[in-house]
C-alpha cells in the first residue's frame, strides 16, 4: 500500500489538543508496520470563520476531496454562539461534509471497558462485563433533511412549523447493508429500533429491513424494538444489544444515550461512511469523536484524547483495510486507561494525567 493520505481537520477548542495526540499516535503506530501516513491539514469550523470568513471554505473541500479519509476533530464554541444559526461551525462545516460526501452511515461504538465500570451511571451489576454494542444511525435522511421544513404564518395571525420525515426504500437498504457487515464482525445480532405503531416511515423501515435481511443475511438474529423501549431498555441492560440499526433522529438521541451510559464521552469514537470507494478500495469516510470542543477545559492539557485516537483506528479499519493495525492502537488505549489513568478524572476535567501525557502513554503500549 502506498501512502495512506487523509485530510486532518482539528477544528476549535480541545480538537487541536487530541488531534495532535492522535496523529502521533497513528504515525508511531503506522511506522512500525512500514506505512508513511500522509495527513494534510485544513482548517474547518470556527478557526475556519476566524481565517477566511466561512466555516468550510472551497480549499478545505479540495484537500478533503483529494483525500481517502477525512480525521475530524470538533467545531465550535463561545466565540461564534451569536452567529445566525446557519453560520453556526457545526451546521456549516459538519452538515455539508456530510452532504458533500454522501456519508450516510454513522457507526458509534458503545464501549466501557470493565474496569472502568465506576464511570457509567448505571449500577455495577447491570453491567459486570462492561458495556460493549454499536449504533448504526443512517445519517442522510428523515427528519432532519425531508423537505417540505419551514415555518409559515397562518390566516388569522397563528403560526406553524413542518419537517418532514421520509425514507425511500433504497435508502432503508443500504444502511441495512452496512448495519450487517458490522454485525457479521460481532456476535450476530441486529436490532432494528423504530415506531412502527405510530409512523409510516418506520412502517417501511421494518419492511425493508426483515425483507432484506432474509435474502441477504438469514445467518443474523434480527429483532425490531419500538424506539420509546429502546431508550429504557439501553438503561436497564445495554447488553441486550449487539448492532442496533436505526434512522437518523432516533439514532441521534439513542447515540447519546449510549455515550452516558459508557461513562465517558472522552472515550467514545465514530465514523461516518459513504458510498464513495477510494484509491484504496475502500469507502471513504470521516471520523470524529462523538464529543464536542470542551470549551471548559481546552488549552488546559485536560482533554482525554482516547476518542480522537479511537476515531484515527477506526479510519484506519474502515477507510484503508488495515485492521490489525487498528485492534493494536485500540489496544494500546485500553492498556493505557485499565493501566491507572482514571480516564473519568481526565475526561470530566478532574484531577488528571494531562492530554500529552496520556497520548505518550498510548504510544508507548503500541
Ligand atoms: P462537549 O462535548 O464539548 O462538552 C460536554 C462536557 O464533556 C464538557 O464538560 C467537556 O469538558 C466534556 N468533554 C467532552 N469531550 C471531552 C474530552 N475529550 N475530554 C474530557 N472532557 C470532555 O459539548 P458542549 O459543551 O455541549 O459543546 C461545546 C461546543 O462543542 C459547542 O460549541 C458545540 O456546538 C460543539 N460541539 C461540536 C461537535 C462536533 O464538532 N461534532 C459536537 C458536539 C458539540
Amino acid at each position: 500500500m502506498d501512502k495512506l493520505k487523509f485530510a486532518v481537520l482539528p477544528g476549535d477548542g480541545i480538537g487541536p489538543e487530541v488531534m495532535a495526540v492522535a496523529l502521533e499516535v497513528l504515525a508511531r503506530a503506522s511506522e512500525a508496520d512500514g506505512l508513511t501516513l500522509e495527513p494534510v491539514e485544513a482548517d474547518a469550523g470556527g478557526i475556519a470563520i476566524d481565517r477566511h470568513g466561512t466555516a468550510l471554505p472551497e480549499e478545505t473541500l479540495r484537500i478533503c476531496s483529494e483525500s481517502d479519509a477525512i480525521l475530524f476533530g470538533s467545531v465550535g464554541g463561545p466565540k461564534w454562539e451569536s452567529l445566525p444559526p446557519r453560520e453556526q461551525p457545526e451546521r456549516a462545516a459538519l452538515l455539508p461534509l456530510r452532504k458533500h460526501f454522501s456519508l450516510f452511515a454513522n457507526l458509534r461504538p458503545g464501549l466501557l471497558y470493565p474496569e472502568l465500570i465506576d464511570a457509567s451511571p448505571l449500577k455495577a451489576d447491570r453491567i459486570p462485563d462492561g458495556i460493549d454494542l454499536v449504533c448504526i444511525r443512517e445519517l442522510t435522511g428523515g427528519l432532519y433533511f425531508g423537505q417540505p421544513k419551514e415555518t409559515r404564518d397562518l390566516p388569522g395571525g397563528d403560526r406553524e412549523a413542518v419537517d418532514t420525515m421520509i425514507y425511500k426504500k433504497s435508502e432503508i437498504e443500504l444502511i441495512t447493508d452496512v448495519a450487517i457487515a458490522t454485525a457479521r464482525s460481532r456476535k450476530h445480532r441486529i436490532c432494528s429500533v423504530d415506531k412502527a405503531n405510530v409512523l409510516e416511515n418506520s412502517v417501511l423501515w421494518r419492511k425493508t429491513v426483515t425483507e432484506y435481511l432474509a435474502v441477504h443475511a438469514p445467518e443474523i438474529e434480527l429483532t425490531h424494538m419500538y424506539v420509546d423501549n429502546a431508550a429504557m431498555q439501553l438503561a436497564r441492560d445495554p447488553n441486550q444489544f449487539d448492532v442496533i440499526l436505526t434512522e437518523n433522529m432516533f439514532g441521534d438521541i439513542l447515540s447519546d444515550e449510549m455515550a452516558v451510559i459508557c461513562g465517558s464521552l472522552g472515550m467514545l469514537s465514530s465514523a461516518s461512511l459513504g458510498t464513495v470507494e477510494n484509491r484504496h478500495g475502500h469507502r471513504f469516510g470521516l471520523y470524529e469523536p462523538a464529543g464536542g470542543t470542551a470549551p471548559d477545559i481546552a488549552g488546559k492539557d485536560l482533554a482525554n484524547p482516547c476518542a480522537q485516537v479511537l476515531s484515527g483506528a477506526m479510519m484506519l479499519r474502515f477507510s484503508f483495510g488495515l485492521e490489525k493495525l487498528a485492534d493494536r492502537i485500540e489496544a494500546a488505549v485500553r492498556r493505557t486507561v485499565v493501566d491507572g489513568t482514571r480516564t473519568g478524572d481526565i475526561a470530566f476535567g478532574g484531577k488528571s494525567v494531562g492530554t500529552r501525557e496520556m497520548g505518550r502513554a498510548i504510544a508507548n503500549h503500541l
